[in-house]
């Protein structure tokens, strides 16, 4: 009997010691996490850091204003300034305020091979029909792409430049002149899309040019599109001139932007001004 009191005390010992050092390693295994995700996201956010700083046109003499005083982007649960319904219509995507990383949203088909924001599609479509109705022929030359895509063609053009002999840094900078760094293309946001001349496929500033431009840069804020980096404007949205990329903001804004001659920045920063 008293052996088994023993033997029980003893097995007890046990017990608790085993329970204290599941306890121990739990707490030492959530430590080793948690700064692990923390070490990742630091490096994340230092890589983006990196890469904005290297970007040609964005660079701090450039830009440094601008940026300083562009809304961020409004953090999850955080209120946003605008209202609701217009928030994701107006959402500022450029190498200053990169998209969301869980970022999602519901795309739809448009013209067969291509994607958008579901709720940009109708007014696309409605557009790109009237255009043809006046005789022009417009084509979709690039809508809605993933990060996967963004992050494919950003790493091809800086294989490309790697192969003019740029080492990595300057290869990247270069790239980046070319394509948006991932995260940071409004293509990602799903209401941008590219569209060229059936006659002029080619996307640089000899599309302005064409009668299809011409049509749609008159027309395109009656559909809640505007040309969203008109020329001129680079230090403003860290973006080149081009007469192709067309973004929708919904009819009010675009409205208000086309009157205005100001750019998608100006006019963020002006709402969240006024509000
Ligand atoms: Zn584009």
């Amino acid at each position: 009997m008293h052996e088994n009191r023993m033997n029980w005390k003893k097995r007890a010992g046990v017990w608790a010691r085993m329970a204290l050092l599941a306890l121990a390693a739990a707490l030492l295994l959530w430590l080793i996490f948690t700064c692990a995700a923390e070490g990742l996201k630091l490096v994340h956010a230092r890589r983006q850091q990196d890469v904005r700083e290297m970007l040609p046109l964005t660079p701090a003499d450039a830009v440094s204003e601008p940026a300083a005083e562009a809304p961020a982007e409004p953090a999850a649960g955080e209120p946003s300034e605008l209202p609701a319904t217009e928030d994701w219509m107006l959402t500022l995507v450029n190498p200053w305020n990169p998209l969301p990383e869980d970022f999602a949203i519901e795309t739809a088909e448009v013209e067969g091979k291509y994607q958008l924001d579901a709720r940009a599609v109708e007014p696309l479509r409605h557009m790109l029909a009237d255009c043809r109705a006046d005789g022009l022929d417009p084509i979709i030359c690039s809508a809605y792409r993933t990060n996967e895509y963004q992050t494919k063609l950003f790493d091809k053009q800086v294989r490309k430049q790697r192969g003019k002999g740029l080492p990595d840094d300057a290869a990247v900078a270069a790239a980046a002149e070319v394509v948006a760094v991932p995260g940071t293309s409004e293509h990602q946001l799903g209401l941008a899309v590219d569209l060229c001349a059936r006659s002029y496929q080619l996307l640089d500033e000899g599309q302005e040019g064409t009668a299809e431009f011409q049509w749609l840069r008159t027309h395109c804020a009656e559909y809640g599109f505007i040309v969203r980096y008109p020329d001129g404007t680079t230090d403003l949205t860290g973006i080149i001139y081009e007469p192709w990329h067309f973004r929708y903001v919904g009819e009010q804004a675009a409205r208000e932007i086309a009157d205005a001659g100001i750019t998608l920045e100006e006019y963020v920063n002006e709402k969240n001004g006024a509000d």
